[in-house]
C-alpha cells in the first residue's frame, strides 16, 4: 500500500468522524460507503489535497462537486436498502453516483455536459462499478427509456419538481432535490401517494442551477 494511498485512507476517516457523523448522518450502510470512496480521484490532481475538506470543490464548465456532508444527507434521506432502480440528474464528478451505486442494484445517471460526463464515465469505470449507466442530456426531462424509478436524485436546484421525473416516480417512490432560486433553495424530500408528490422540507441549501426545459433558462447560469 503506498503512502498516498494511506494518506487518504486517513482523510477519509476524519471525514466521515468530522463532517458527516458529528453532523448527525447515522445511517451506518452510508457512513461506511463514505469511508470507502475515493473523493480525490473525482476532482483534479491540483485539488487532491482539498479532497476531504468541508467544502465543495470546482469541476469543470463552473460546476461543482458538492461538499461531503451534503452529499451524505441528501444519500441518507433518499432511504436506499439495496435493490432500487435510482434515476440521479447532474453527473457531475460522478462521486455522487458512485456512493449511489455502493448502496443500491442500479444507477441511471444524466448530465447536460458531455467532457463532465466523460469524465466521470472514465473515473467510474476505473473504480470498477458495473451498474451505472450514463447518459448526456437534459434530465430535466428525466431518463424515460429505464422509467418507473423507486428513487430520483437531482443534484441541481429548480424552481419547482420538474413534471417529467414526477411521472417516471414509482407509486411511493421518493425524490430528493434542492428548490428555490439561485439566491438560495430548501433541500426537499417528496414522496408520490396516488400520483401526488408530498414535500418534506430538510433546511436550507445552494446548488448550481438545473438548467432545461422543466428548470431554468440557460440564461440563469451565468447569473
Ligand atoms: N453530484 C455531482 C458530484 O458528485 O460531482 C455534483 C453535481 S453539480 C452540483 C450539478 C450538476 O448538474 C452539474 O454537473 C450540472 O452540469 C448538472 N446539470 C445542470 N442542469 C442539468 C440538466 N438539465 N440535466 C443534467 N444535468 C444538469
Amino acid at each position: 500500500m503506498s503512502a498516498e494511498f494511506d494518506l487518504y485512507i486517513a482523510s477519509r476517516e476524519k471525514m466521515v468522524r468530522e463532517q458527516i457523523v458529528s453532523r448527525g448522518i447515522k445511517n451506518q450502510q452510508v457512513i461506511n460507503v463514505f469511508r470507502k470512496v475515493p473523493r480525490h480521484k473525482f476532482i483534479d490532481q491540483q485539488y487532491w489535497k482539498e479532497a476531504y475538506s468541508n467544502y465543495p470543490l470546482p469541476l469543470t464548465h463552473g460546476q461543482t462537486i458538492s461538499q461531503p456532508y451534503i452529499v451524505a444527507l441528501m444519500t441518507e434521506l433518499l432511504e436506499l436498502y439495496d435493490d432500487e432502480k435510482v434515476l440521479e440528474i447532474g453527473t457531475g464528478s460522478g462521486y455522487q453516483t458512485a456512493i449511489l451505486a455502493e448502496l443500491t442494484k442500479t444507477v441511471y445517471t444524466v448530465e447536460r455536459w458531455p467532457e463532465l460526463s466523460q469524465a466521470a464515465q472514465q473515473t467510474l469505470q476505473e473504480l470498477g462499478y458495473k451498474n451505472i449507466q450514463l447518459q448526456i442530456g437534459d434530465g430535466s426531462t428525466g431518463w424515460q427509456e429505464h422509467a418507473p424509478y423507486d428513487r430520483i436524485m437531482v443534484t441541481a436546484s429548480a424552481p419547482n419538481i420538474p413534471q417529467p421525473l414526477i411521472d417516471q416516480l414509482k407509486e411511493n417512490g421518493k425524490i430528493v432535490m434542492p428548490l428555490g432560486s439561485n439566491f438560495g433553495q430548501d433541500l426537499v424530500v417528496g414522496e408520490k401517494h396516488k400520483g401526488e408528490i408530498k414535500i418534506f422540507n430538510y433546511g436550507k441549501c445552494v446548488f448550481v442551477p438545473l438548467i432545461g426545459d422543466f428548470g431554468w433558462a440557460k440564461e440563469k447560469e451565468s447569473a
